[in-house]
């Protein structure tokens, strides 16, 4: 892997070990990407530098130069060290981490569409990616975005155009949980000479790899479940160096949206327990969304483990057994009553981000553009959307069950 090979401070002492091909899941989150450096710690330093000392003539260095140790902007000790790790728990090559997950889309679309090109974008995404494709990036640089049912392989093969460069889809849809069959648009991209983008925020590794399944570049908000104790935020691009590399060159030094050593540093700390924390956060929620769809209160429940899911045979054929840690549900009523019953809730916080220790539920309306594509019942009801958390799935059932009784008492 290149990301491991460039590490600056390795001193080759210690094995690669995430080259053995027998090694688990669990082995490769503890192990994967991790080098020794010249300090003989056996946790990467925390190296709170912005700069490093440069050599007796500095004259010929590139200040834009990508390599490590020049300046944290162009690369730091930390942010090297989780890319390493990102790019073997995603069984790509090279890695780039940035601030945020927002930054890591926004690497992507600035460094590999120019003006003048189009992209295809799902017509169920995170609202930044909404954003970027409706308003600032046609906005500013006249890149056009057409917006489609990534699960009808019709509508994105009429969508492309002779120009188009990217299609920009997420492998389980914030907040609707569509399910797009990566292996397919990689399939439909690739034939007319595009690429395809995954944002794998719901479905980190090990749970799915899009680059198994064809796709050119993985996005993740590391702020989510990478991290995954609500402590830190950034965002990863994973795929092969000769995409990587420009984001870096461009995106990364020139634009200039960084993770922090501090961030990255926690970052690297949190992935480590990644395929552990998902196999009870997917247990728990497969429990909790039978528990809401089985009450005659909830007037529906999207969530990919379902059988009354749409994607059930593509989420089953992609993902296997589990179906994820998020899900969306509306009680039957309005949002005043939506309301009351988040108020209800002891243990669920109500709160933005998703992928943590603590569950989360936050209540949204459904109403506007952004929201025309969403299924009938998100637009009748509005929704709830749950990141199921750590806690045990008997306290979670019992949080939401006395919540929903509260209701009527
Ligand atoms: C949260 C999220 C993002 C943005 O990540 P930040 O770290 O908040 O910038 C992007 N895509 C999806 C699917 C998300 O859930």
């Amino acid at each position: 892997m290149t990301a491991a090979a460039e590490t600056p401070t390795g001193s080759g002492a210690r094995p690669d070990r995430t080259d053995a091909p027998t090694l688990g899941e669990s082995s490769l989150a503890v192990h994967g990407g991790i080098e020794l450096d010249s300090t003989r710690a056996l946790r990467t330093p925390l190296v709170m530098s912005n700069s490093f000392a440069l050599p007796d003539d500095p004259s010929e260095i590139s200040w834009s130069a990508t390599a490590p140790n020049l300046y944290t902007r162009n690369t730091g000790v930390n942010q090297l060290a989780l890319e390493c790790k990102l790019a073997a728990l995603d069984h790509g090559e090279d890695a780039v981490a940035l601030a945020s997950g927002v930054a890591a889309l926004h690497a992507v679309f600035f460094t590999h569409v120019r003006a003048g090109d189009h992209v295809v974008v799902s017509d169920v995404v995170y609202e930044a990616t909404w954003r970027l494709w409706t308003e600032l990036l046609p906005g500013r640089y006249g890149i056009e975005a057409t917006f489609v049912d990534v699960t009808d392989p019709d509508a994105v093969r009429s969508a492309i155009r002779p120009e188009t460069r990217l299609v920009c889809v997420e492998a389980i849809a914030n907040p609707t949980t569509k399910v797009a069959d990566i292996a397919l648009l990689a399939e439909i991209a690739h034939a007319a000479g595009a690429i395809l983008m995954v944002d794998s925020t719901f479905t980190p590794p090990p749970f799915y790899r899009p680059l198994a399944d064809g796709a050119d570049l993985v996005v993740h908000s590391l702020t989510k479940y990478i991290n995954g104790h609500g402590d830190a935020m950034g965002g990863a691009v994973i795929g092969r160096s000769e995409l990587i590399a420009p984001i870096k060159a461009d995106a990364m030094v020139d634009v200039g949206g960084v993770i922090s050593p501090f961030n990255a540093w926690m970052i690297q700390r949190g992935s480590v327990t990644l395929p552990l924390r998902l196999r009870q956060h997917f247990a728990s929620a497969q429990r909790v969304a039978e528990m809401l769809e089985a009450d005659p209160r909830v007037a529906f429940v999207a969530y990919p483990g379902l059988d009354s899911h749409p994607q059930r045979e593509t989420a089953r054929r992609q993902f296997g057994d589990a179906a994820g840690g998020m899900m969306a549900f509306a009680l039957d009523g309005g949002p005043e009553l939506q309301n009351r019953f988040v108020a209800n809730l002891r243990l669920i916080t109500s709160g933005f981000s998703l992928g943590h220790d603590d569950s989360l539920i936050v209540h949204t309306a459904a109403d506007g553009p952004r929201t025309a594509a969403y299924p009938d019942e998100f637009r009748r009801f509005g929704h709830l959307r749950l990141s199921v958390g750590l806690e045990d799935a008997d306290d979670l059932v019992a949080d939401l069950t006395a919540a929903l009784d509260a209701l009527s008492a």
